[in-house]
């Protein structure tokens, strides 16, 4: 444990509002509370020993050494004494029990709650194939999980990383441009499969490789090759060996709700929430990425974000239900990623489109992508073109009916354009 964190772990008791998770969510959702006059008591529990921390810098400029953890904290250490919020850190919650409204964990220590806040995040998914716990093998999850990374980079002449998503993406950005030799990974046919239209990956493809890091795709890993206990390579399908002395994960999480479950909480992919972020055990709610709601921007579907935006607004959503003023959940989904000198930010959600439409020139490395599904705007990918991702929000909330040529010309800005919605 840092030294400048009290080991509060002997704090034990009963709490107005017990928060499990010292991340983004449950910090901002105990912020939230105290902003909104909440007169009693409050603890957060959490695994990691730090200070709450946002992710987003990462494996952006905190790898590159560009931020030190102080400047990623999400309040400064002072605030939570201010605040009169107990902080337990190094603890894990292992056994909720909603009837005697009490939470235990791994060290030993029961806490007793009023209301519980699950915000526990997720734990990065491991690779299944063996060699896949070799040193040298790393996620880029947590604080730890980077600093582990960074003390090995200085002997690292090749890395190789497994995933093409947001954060395989922004780690090769930074990788390559501290001179590694870096080669991604892809089981897919394009990079951001999941989350961007065919156009944007095509375009971080052609990026990437433009920076000198060599993308490969619709390959999967059979093995990470070892020497003496370290990673040396990895296996892939046609016994085709990338020789590396450093292996980054990054393949998704599997959300964090074990206990919650195996308490009753309903949950298939992550824990179940309704608008007011409520459980389906009483006095119980969750938030952030263990969250799975139900989103108006995915056709009602029972979805689970993985972001900054849904963390921030579900924590308000919670802080409101138990300050007495309830608003439901429905903030539009929004997010960022840096790459190299791209920023790319995003809102609404583009998965099931049928009609993309780009406004600008994609070479010129600023443009943005509206994506519609049945005539009505359900999405933008905007890279380098804050104004678009601005403007374009009003059009996604509406689900605005726009024509697509019209959405194509760049000399109509996306706010002239509500007057041609259509109803
Ligand atoms: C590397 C990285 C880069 C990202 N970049 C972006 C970005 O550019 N833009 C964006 O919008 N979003 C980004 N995100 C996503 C964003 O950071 C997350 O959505 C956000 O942190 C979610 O907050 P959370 O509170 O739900 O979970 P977390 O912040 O993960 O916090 C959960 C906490 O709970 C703890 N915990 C877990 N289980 C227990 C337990 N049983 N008992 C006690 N504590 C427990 C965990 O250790 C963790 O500290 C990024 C995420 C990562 C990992």
């Amino acid at each position: 444990m840092p030294t400048d964190v009290p080991n509060r772990a002997k704090i034990e008791g009963r709490y107005n509002v017990l928060i499990v998770g010292a991340g983004y969510s449950g910090a901002q959702a105990a912020a939230a509370l105290r902003q909104n006059q909440f007169p009693g008591s409050i603890a957060i529990i959490g695994e990691e020993p730090d200070y709450p921390y946002e992710r987003p810098p990462l494996p952006k400029d905190y790898l590159s050494g560009e931020k030190a953890f102080e400047h990623i904290l999400v309040r400064p250490p002072a605030f939570w004494s201010e605040k009169n919020i107990d902080l337990s850190l190094g603890q894990s919650v292992v056994h909720v029990d909603p009837k005697a409204r009490r939470v235990r964990t791994r060290e030993g220590a029961t806490f007793g709650y009023g209301s519980l806040i699950w915000a526990a995040g997720g734990a990065p998914r491991r690779l299944s194939c063996a060699g896949g716990a070799l040193r040298g093998v790393h996620s880029i999850r947590s604080r730890a999980d980077v600093d582990r990374m960074m003390s090995e980079l200085p002997d690292v002449r090749r890395v190789c990383i497994v995933g093409g998503g947001y954060i395989g993406l922004e780690a090769a950005a930074v990788l390559s441009k501290t001179g590694k030799a870096v080669t991604l990974l892809e089981t897919a046919p394009r990079v951001l499969a999941r989350v961007a239209g065919t156009s944007l990956s095509r375009f971080y493809e052609e990026e990437h490789r433009a920076h000198g890091v060599d993308v490969r795709l619709n390959i999967s890993v059979e093995r990470i090759e070892g020497r003496n206990g370290r990673a040396s390579g990895v296996l892939v399908a046609g016994r085709h060996v990338v020789d590396c002395e450093m292996v980054i994960v990054g393949i998704g999480i599997d959300p964090a709700v074990g206990p919650l479950l195996r308490a009753g909480a309903q949950g298939v992919n992550g824990v179940d929430v309704d608008a007011l972020c409520r459980t389906s055990l009483p006095s119980v709610y969750a938030i952030g990425d263990c969250a799975a709601h139900e989103s108006q921007y995915a056709d009602g579907q029972r979805i689970r974000l993985e972001s900054v935006q849904n963390a921030n607004d579900q924590a308000m959503t919670v802080a409101k239900v138990l300050t007495g003023t309830p608003i439901p959940y429905q903030a539009v989904p929004w997010f960022w990623s840096n790459q190299y000198d791209l920023r790319l930010q995003t809102v609404g959600l583009s998965s099931g489109h049928d009609l993309a439409v780009v406004r600008g020139e994609i070479p010129s490395r600023s443009f943005s992508i509206a994506y519609l599904k049945e005539g009505r705007i359900i999405a933008f990918d905007c890279v380098n073109a804050t104004k678009d991702f601005v403007q374009g929000r009003k059009l996604v909330e509406a689900r605005a009916r726009v024509s697509p040529r019209l959405l194509a010309d760049v000399g109509i800005a996306l706010k002239d354009l509500r007057a041609d919605i259509a109803a």
